[in-house]
């Protein structure tokens, strides 16, 4: 049966756009508003639940003054925590730069409603090492997402849930002048003339494959983050970095998830024996510092046949378990605990088996930003996961980017919108052909062609032919895809464009993992095995000129 699918267009006018109703749109659009702007939050999904933070998180890392006291101490201690090589790579006065702002943001999210305190204290607890600073302050934040929608709302922020945005646009004389997107409901088109664009589309799922294969909502990254900010700003000649890093997280088997949590127990072996050298009793204000360490031991455990590996809380109160259980809840992990009430798993007395997960993009990889939250095209701002993240990241950061979009708007004439017709007739008809189509692929056939080509070709150890043979087939398969990929509505279209996203960003990958010659860390070259030291601290950086890929390290 043929369809044919007619667009209707709505207009949009605002001084700052922001794409993404996660924790970096909505904070960005809190002090934007302060800052006088006129301000849009545009999101695919809704606001109230959209996102890594929505189901909530646990962790905040901060400096409070009154805490810590030493702030080099604390600044050199953090350098040394899993955020380490991250902040490492962004330098020590972005480093303080960040932590000078923590502390504001918690007193702020507190007085607005999202318990920053427990019993009545700050509480740091979890991915800390016996002896050091404890950086990670534990909050309430399952109900964080409402609050910080009623205080955007509060400061005259507009929201317009289930659209996504698709494309930056420009002018003829290449300024940026706002933003094309598609309602993930209705057969709409929306064209935002904005003077300012701030992309907060998150981290990136969907590149390699997610070791639970079960339930869509057990994956580690929510399915709606498709690269969708990074290859937008990737279009628009913004420079990305680091893509070909892999990150590896662990937990619980069979609940592949993103957050770390802090489980209290004790990693043992079948037999017994603690795994790592650093707790063989339950240690609650450290969490298992094993994990913090070296996600990938479940892996070894595993291929030295020295596995399975088990989280052991014997010697836990009750109390202390509750507390866990509860601090799960509040970062996201509510389905796991329904699950172990539900199959009466008792933790005082049921160890429970860990894995190494399968591979993510590291979260210090993305978009470039500098202290300003500006990426390498004037008026796009950039903040959270699509480049630094975590939730601290988020909140700064995307304060920032408002402050500072805000300001910049205020310096520029509104875009003429007619001269970006042509790039708004593209993406609409890229939209009617996916949506047109009769017979073809489902998107999710398209994803786990480009999961599979990944992992196969720029898996856990990677080398220069097998990276060349998967680029070739990863490019042979995405045309296929851009030919046959059909959607049967408005919102099958929005993960069509996202499968569409994430092939270009494989592209990308492969290209800077060829370029990488050299391993470290979690990335492995078989053919380059040693670690360049040249290196050390630079970011791998790839960006568009003049139809042209280029790789340089910076
Ligand atoms: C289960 C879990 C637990 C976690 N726990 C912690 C923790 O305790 N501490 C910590 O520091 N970090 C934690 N994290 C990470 C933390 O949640 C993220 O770093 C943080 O949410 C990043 O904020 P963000 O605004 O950059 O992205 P997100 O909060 O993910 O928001 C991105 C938003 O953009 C929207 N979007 C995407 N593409 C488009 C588009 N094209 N158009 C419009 N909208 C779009 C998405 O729907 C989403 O709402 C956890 C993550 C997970 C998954």
């Amino acid at each position: 049966m043929s369809k044919k699918a007619h667009f209707t267009t709505y207009h949009h006018s605002c001084d700052v756009l922001c794409v993404g109703g996660g924790i970096v749109g909505l904070m960005a659009a809190i002090r934007a508003a302060e800052g006088g702007a006129d301000v849009l939050v545009a999101e695919k999904s809704h606001v109230e639940r959209s996102g890594s933070g929505g189901l909530g998180n646990d962790h905040f890392i901060c400096y409070i003054p009154e805490v810590h006291g030493d702030y080099d101490r604390f600044i050199n201690d953090v350098m040394k925590l899993q955020n380490g090589p991250r902040l490492r790579q962004m330098g020590p006065k972005w480093a303080r730069h960040f932590f000078d702002q923590t502390a504001e943001i918690v007193r702020l999210w507190d007085s607005w409603g999202i318990p920053m305190k427990h019993n009545g204290e700050y509480y740091f607890s979890g991915h800390a090492t016996p002896g050091r600073t404890r950086a990670f302050l534990k909050y309430k934040g399952r109900d964080q997402k409402p609050v910080l929608v009623k205080e955007a709302q509060k400061r005259g922020a507009r929201i317009l849930n289930r659209i996504m945005v698709y494309d930056l646009l420009k002018d003829k004389a290449g300024r940026l002048i706002g933003a094309v997107g598609v309602s993930a409901r209705d057969y709409e088109l929306h064209v935002f003339n904005a003077k300012a664009v701030i992309l907060g589309t998150g981290h990136v799922g969907g590149v390699y494959p997610n070791k639970t294969v079960g339930s869509p909502a057990m994956r580690m990254i929510p399915r709606t983050l498709t690269a969708d900010g990074r290859m937008m700003a990737f279009r628009a000649g913004a420079c990305l970095c680091n893509l070909e890093m892999p990150n590896i997280h662990a937990g619980v088997k069979y609940f592949n998830r993103g957050g770390q949590a802090t489980w209290t127990g004790v990693l043992r072996d079948p037999h017994g024996n603690p795994v790592g050298p650093y707790v063989d009793k339950p240690l609650h204000d450290y969490g298992d510092i094993t994990i913090e360490v070296n996600k990938t031991i479940f892996n070894e455990y595993a291929e030295t046949a020295r596995g399975p590996v088990y989280m052991d809380f014997k010697g836990s109160t009750r109390q202390e378990i509750d507390d866990m259980r509860m601090w799960l809840s509040h970062e996201g992990n509510s389905t796991l605990v329904r699950h172990l009430d539900g199959e009466g798993v008792d933790l005082m007395t049921h160890a429970v088996e860990f894995e190494s997960h399968g591979i993510t993009l590291p979260l210090s990889s993305g978009i470039v930003f500098n202290e300003k939250a500006e990426a390498t095209v004037p008026g796009l701002y950039a903040a959270g996961d699509e480049g630094y993240g975590g939730m601290a990241g988020a909140a700064v950061f995307g304060r920032i980017a408002g402050e500072e979009a805000a300001a910049y708007a205020k310096k520029q004439p509104e875009g003429e919108l007619d001269q970006a017709a042509g790039q708004v007739k593209d993406c609409e008809t890229l939209c009617t052909e996916l949506l047109d189509r009769a017979n073809g692929a489902h998107w999710t056939e398209a994803n786990s062609a480009l999961e599979q080509t990944m992992q196969d070709y720029c898996g856990y150890v990677r080398s220069k032919t097998m990276l060349d043979a998967g680029l070739t087939h990863l490019r042979r398969v995405r045309a296929h895809a851009r030919k046959e990929l059909a959607a049967e509505n408005p919102h099958e279209l929005m993960y069509c464009l996202g499968a569409l996203n994430l092939y270009d960003l494989g592209e990308l990958i492969f290209l800077l993992a060829e370029d990488r010659k050299e391993s470290r860390a979690n990335f492995k070259r078989g053919d380059y095995t040693m670690p360049d030291v040249r290196l050390d601290e630079k970011r791998h950086i790839i960006f568009r000129k003049d139809g042209q890929f280029v790789l340089e390290w910076r």
